[in-house]
């Protein structure tokens, strides 16, 4: 078995990377890569077993901790996210569950943007709270609000940038130097971005978590996760995926790898898409308002412009006539998906507070800026000229 493993210190370009980094290659000279899909590996000798299982010598042993397959998707990611080291998980709540598991113990704290996934603050809120661990959310925005909250006991500062559906933008580089200064450590979810619009090691994170399901696969086909950032912290993760299995499968990550292989092109071109819609249904009548991080009448748009190489895939916009107009809008179009996933080569469109933000209660949604009229499209790779046409069609109901 042979690792070609391409870093940052080859001087490769980040797209040459996702192609290239990490491939593990048998004695065979398979050019894609090899799918082990094996449980354990076999030993030549009892000498040569109890110096793997000891870790005295590098090798294979079990796939719940070490996989061929696993490894090369791991190499990979850690290359474009800049990071020294990946652990890949079962899925992104298994990263995000790995990560917190492992940094946090009983009566640690943690400060985290309110405007997170929804499977995270169940998390935070439910297990993590049952274990002694609290949280305190802010306004992603407002530094002001990070620094009051943070307590002698916070561990941990956890973001999402921009925030879903409302793309609301937090400063990574200025939170990385809050959270150094109290000891704590950031952790940014960069599922949104990927690492082909921004990389929050290279601003100062110190751990990347990510759901390889949204755009790293990009085909809505598998689930899967990884955290990535330095040696010493990556490691402890990796003792505790380790122990307790949370392990992304090795087709699963063969999935991941072909994915990878087109994550520059395709989020360019979803970016690009992304970026006349918005312009477009800024102009539009029936829109009362969008929200896109590439737009100039984005509140953040200076931060947008200095920490994102772009907008991003992701949109939202307020149709006029609330609810009822909202609805007319998914029930008419006829292209884009119905589905509440994203980051897909296959456009979709949700409506948020009746979906995904549909167990919050209706001040707290609207307090937050989730109203009736609110509708999320993340944008695929389709024609832009026929995804304006749907919704068109869509709008004219
Ligand atoms: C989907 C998502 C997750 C969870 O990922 P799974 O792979 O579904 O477990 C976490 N964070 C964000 C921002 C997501 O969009």
């Amino acid at each position: 078995m042979s690792n070609d493993n391409h870093d940052d210190s080859l001087g490769l370009h980040p797209e040459t990377l996702a192609i290239r980094a990490g491939r593990e290659t048998s004695q065979y000279g398979e050019h894609s890569q090899g799918l082990f899909l094996t449980s354990s590996f076999t030993y030549p000798s009892a000498e040569e077993a109890a110096a793997l299982f000891l870790g005295q010598q590098e090798g294979y042993t079990y796939s719940r901790f070490t996989n061929p397959t696993v490894n090369a998707f791991q190499q990979r990611l850690a290359a474009l996210e800049g990071g020294e080291r990946c652990i890949a998980t079962a899925s992104g709540m298994a990263a995000i569950q790995a990560t917190m598991l492992t940094l946090l113990k009983a009566g640690d704290h943690i400060v985290a943007s309110q405007s997170l996934f929804g499977s995270t603050i169940s998390l935070f809120n439910t297990v993590l709270a049952k274990f002694g661990v609290e949280t305190t959310y802010v306004a992603p925005s407002d530094l002001d609000a990070w620094r009051a909250a943070i307590r002698p006991e916070t561990r941990l500062l956890f973001l999402e940038t921009p925030s879903n559906p409302l793309t609301e933008l937090a400063d990574i580089a200025a939170l990385a130097e809050l959270a150094h200064a109290h000891g704590a450590l950031l952790v940014v979810d960069n599922c949104f971005c990927s690492p082909v619009l921004q990389q929050p090691l290279k601003l100062g994170a110190d751990l990347v978590v990510h759901s390889a399901t949204k755009s790293l696969d990009g085909h809505g086909r598998v689930l899967g996760g990884a955290v990535v950032g330095s040696n010493e912290l990556v490691e402890q993760v990796y003792l505790h995926v380790r122990t307790a299995g949370p392990t992304l499968s090795a087709f699963n990550a063969w999935v991941l790898l072909s994915g990878l292989e087109t994550l520059f092109i395709r989020m360019e071109k979803q970016c690009q898409n992304a970026q006349k819609l918005a312009e477009w249904l800024e102009k539009h009548p029936k829109i009362e308002r969008v929200y896109f991080p590439g737009l100039a009448s984005h509140p953040q748009y200076e931060l947008a412009s200095r920490q994102q190489k772009a907008g991003g895939a992701v949109l939202s916009f307020v149709v006029k006539g609330g609810r009822e107009a909202a609805w007319k809008v998914v029930d008419g179009v006829q292209i884009i998906s119905k589905t509440a996933n994203l980051g897909d080569v296959k456009s979709t469109i949700t409506h948020p507070a009746s979906t995904t933000h549909a167990r919050v209660t209706a001040e707290a949604r609207e307090r937050a800026g989730i109203v009736e009229g609110l509708l999320r499209v993340s944008v695929g790779l389709e024609h832009v000229d026929d995804l304006m046409r749907d919704l068109e069609n869509g709008l004219s109901h």
